[in-house]
């Protein structure tokens, strides 16, 4: 006789095997030998099952890199699976944009099946934080089962070092690969990797296609910064972190640019004159803004962000010593 708990764990694994089939992952095609995962969007939850994050692969003569690992071990199998459809290699490297949540909960998988990890160093100060405990408790109540206790946060094989713009070049199975330092502007460990055959930059999170940036948590000098580095790249497509690839490069990064030096010149004039922020944001025109999607979602959050941030800027400035 079956026991309560029996039953219950036979129907979890029909309840997961029949949630898995619903979004069984699919690789779009990119250019030449470059595919990516594009994720769901909104917020992670069970009806999304933690897709919400995308994800990329190139194939080269000798194995296969992949860009970012997704949000769930299980999502990472249905990649493993995907890429197993266009070829028997195997993977043999994973790059890490940053390490927030829905990027990283995959890299055990890949481990597993025998690829090293790469990411920048700055990656160590999240997997030591407060922040990365809650998040992972978080994520396994409300991505059970897809995220559970046998998920954990995996520290990278290799810990890059990389100054702001500084660049790594290296090779794997003869094609040329560039790993690019965003520096702090979404997050402390930004990382991009632009595939140099085909012209193609995996942008991570820094990257924002035809709509307002989540900014919060994100530095916007750091950030402008990597917008102009990426406009000297000559990039033909950029797969971002979040949304469709996109091939309209030189628009989407003025629209980035355009919005994060508005915030960040309308947020240091209401810093310079002690304006508070409900009145500094209730004063400001956003009409140039809002007509574009999240702004409404994300907006009123950028912004005071954006005014803290001029707040240590000001308060920075004043503290350096006068000559
Ligand atoms: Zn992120």
């Amino acid at each position: 006789m079956i026991s309560i708990r029996g039953l219950v764990f036979a129907l979890l694994i029909v309840h997961s095997a029949d949630a898995f089939a619903e979004t069984a992952l699919r690789a779009e095609p990119v250019a030449d030998r470059v595919w990516y995962f594009r994720g769901e969007s909104g917020q992670a939850s069970a009806a999304n099952q933690g897709y919400t994050s995308n994800a990329g692969f190139v194939l080269t003569d000798r194995g296969v890199l992949v860009f970012d690992a997704l949000g769930t071990p299980a999502l990472a199998r249905q990649m493993l699976a995907a890429i197993a459809l266009v070829t028997d290699q195997p993977v043999r490297r994973v790059i890490v944009s940053h390490y927030h949540a829905d990027h990283v909960y995959g890299l055990q998988v890949f481990k597993a099946a025998g690829a090293k990890i790469w990411a920048r160093s700055e990656g160590q100060i999240y997997l030591g934080s407060d922040l990365a405990r809650e998040r992972l408790a978080e994520r396994r109540r409300t991505l059970a089962p897809w995220v559970n206790a046998d998920t954990a946060l995996l520290a990278a094989d290799r810990w890059i070092e990389l100054a702001p713009g500084e660049t790594l070049s290296f090779a794997m199975g003869g094609t040329q690969f560039r790993l690019i330092s965003a520096g702090f502007a979404h997050a402390p460990d930004d990382l991009m990797l632009y595939v140099e055959p085909t012209a193609v930059l995996f942008a991570g999170d820094l990257y924002f296609n035809g709509r307002l940036p989540f900014v919060v948590d994100g530095n916007t000098r750091g950030w402008l910064a990597a917008i102009e580095s990426m406009r000297t790249l000559g990039a033909r497509c950029i797969v971002p972190g979040h949304g469709a690839m996109s091939c309209d490069i030189a628009a989407d990064l003025n629209t980035t640019a355009d919005y994060l030096g508005f915030l960040r010149a309308h947020m240091a004039a209401a810093v310079e004159e002690l304006t508070d922020f409900e009145s500094a944001y209730a004063a400001t025109d956003w009409s140039r803004f809002s007509s574009l999607p999240t702004f409404d979602a994300a907006n009123r959050r950028n912004a005071y962000s954006v005014y803290l941030e001029m707040q240590a800027e000001v308060l920075d400035a004043a503290a350096q010593p006068q000559h």
